[in-house]
């Protein structure tokens, strides 16, 4: 059992007079975490705390600010068994892929550590008696709001981003992921100056009274619904708002694929840590040509994944990460049904303990049905037939979310108009997951705005000053 305590002003243990919250672990129902809720007065002295000691992590070299963040990220490292358990306690994930996104973090930490000091601004030709420049500066206190969902690597890209560029940073993660917020707080605070970071915990009130301050960033990660509050109460203080939201990422299946590889990609996409990825495959269009063979091999594929506890080895579908959300995953999935759907395998709630939900394959999806147009964010594949490649453009491209896509086919020059038509941050030809790194899109409409990874973040953490400078009077130094 964990017990989160918060980090405010350099001090462990502060606060948390807005009661007590507690985690419990998605695949037995047992109690992992007791967790201290903020309340806004306590949100508001942290933030003046940070503010407190803003100036003085600026004004540090950044070469030293890069050496604390690998000082950091070492001591990420000694605790990755921790961080990745505690992940699979809270939420639900299989452990191996719990510690994989521990590790993604750590090497973000450190990339964000070498790149950093590497970037600067850039001179200007003008009169040649005067100095003109241009140069990034910190922003100064950044809120960052983060998800459950691969908490490690999300929480590793904001923070390490902010700090190494001479932020501070109020750190809230999700409510339902604390005590590894908790840890991994606790690992980097140890390579810090006491007060640049601070760890606030709680529920949606305490993110809301967080994004209500007076703070230069607030860098959120999560839904769309609760991006659009935060960029409202940011709208009232003035503060930069990044947000990486939901996605209602297409796959498009051409024809002329092997649906058996077509098949094992959807699988891949839908149901890795159970769906709950942000660029999950969340809506199918499959060319008639291959549609049956595709479903067949889909089906195949959800039946045989080994589902169970995260912590047991082998474990391929973990649980959904509470019980609410599995209801709000079946819902949608009954909804689907109602409206004409038809389920090929799963959709139904097992008994026993946990929040476990079966990989759903659901055919004869319209693109008009709520199944396909939400974002689900659990195991479920709704499938559309469609008859030509253009029409699986047309759907693809007509979603409120923009995050990602990917196209399945052997034509180069469909490729070549999936990636410059698709009006989302990041198109996949022939591969769901992958890409170089180093890669960072912009989110479309509803799934964000911003760059929320890449070295392109380390900017969006600073802001660029030009600066004039003559002699007195007119004359030479
Ligand atoms: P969420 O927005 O409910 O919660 C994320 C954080 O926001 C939590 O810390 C929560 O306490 C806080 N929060 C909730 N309401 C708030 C409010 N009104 N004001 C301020 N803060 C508030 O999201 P979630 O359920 O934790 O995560 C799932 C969602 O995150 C999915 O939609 C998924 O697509 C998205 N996501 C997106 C990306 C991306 O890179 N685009 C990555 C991971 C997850």
């Amino acid at each position: 059992m964990y017990t989160v305590a918060q980090l405010v002003g350099g001090v462990w243990g502060a606060g948390g007079d807005g009661g007590e919250l507690v985690v419990r672990d998605p695949a037995d129902d047992q109690p992992v975490s007791t967790v201290p809720v903020a309340t806004a007065d306590e949100v508001g002295k942290a933030t003046q705390a940070a503010r407190n000691v803003a100036a003085q992590w600026a004004a540090t070299a950044p070469a030293e600010r890069a050496a604390a963040l690998h000082r950091a990220a070492d001591a990420v490292e000694a605790v990755v068994e921790e961080l990745a358990a505690a992940v699979t306690a809270e939420m639900g994930k299989p452990l191996a892929d719990a510690r994989g996104g521990v590790e993604a973090g750590i090497g973000t930490l450190r990339q964000y550590a070498e790149l950093a000091p590497l970037r600067g601004g850039r001179t200007l030709n003008g009169d040649p008696d005067a100095l003109d420049f241009l140069t990034p500066q910190p922003r100064g206190v950044v809120a960052a709001i983060t998800p459950w969902n691969d908490p490690v690597a999300v929480s590793c890209g904001l923070l390490g981003a902010a700090l190494v560029t001479g932020n501070v940073v109020l750190y809230k993660p999700s409510e339902r992921t604390p005590a590894t917020g908790w840890l991994l707080a606790r690992a980097l605070d140890q390579a810090l100056p006491a007060g640049v970071l601070s760890l606030l915990t709680g529920g949606p009130e305490v993110g809301a009274a967080l994004a209500a301050q007076e703070v230069d960033v607030v860098a959120h990660v999560g839904a769309t619904a609760t991006g659009r509050a935060i960029a409202t109460a940011a709208a009232r203080t003035g503060a930069k708002v990044l947000l990486e939201n939901g996605g209602s990422d297409p796959l498009v299946v051409d024809a002329g694929v092997d649906p058996q590889w077509a098949a094992e990609q959807a699988a891949l996409g839908a149901f890795a840590n159970a769906g709950q990825i942000c660029v999950a495959v969340e809506r199918l269009y499959v060319h008639r040509e291959v549609a049956d063979d595709f479903v067949a091999a889909l089906v195949r594929r959800a039946e045989a994944l080994r589902v169970g506890p995260g912590r047991d080895p082998g474990t391929e579908l973990g649980p959904l990460v509470d019980r609410r959300h599995r209801d709000h995953v079946h819902g949608q999935v009954a909804a689907a049904v109602a409206d004409g759907a038809r389920v090929r395998t799963g959709g139904e709630v097992p008994p026993g303990p946990g929040a476990f939900y079966p990989a759903t394959v659901v055919t004869d999806c319209r693109h008009d049905t709520a199944l396909v147009r939400e974002e689900t964010f659990g195991p479920v594949a709704p499938v559309v037939v469609v008859d030509s490649f253009d029409e699986a453009l047309r759907c693809a491209a007509d979603s409120p979310y923009g995050l990602a896509a990917t196209v399945l086919t052997p034509s180069m020059s469909h490729a070549q108009r999936a990636w410059r038509e698709l009006p989302v941050g990041t198109v996949k030809i022939n591969a769901v997951f992958g890409g170089a790194p180093g890669g960072a899109a912009h989110p479309r409409r509803a799934s964000g705005q911003g760059f929320g990874y890449g070295p392109e973040l380390l900017d969006e953490f600073t802001a660029t000053k030009a600066v004039h400078i003559e002699a007195p009077g007119g004359g030479h130094w």
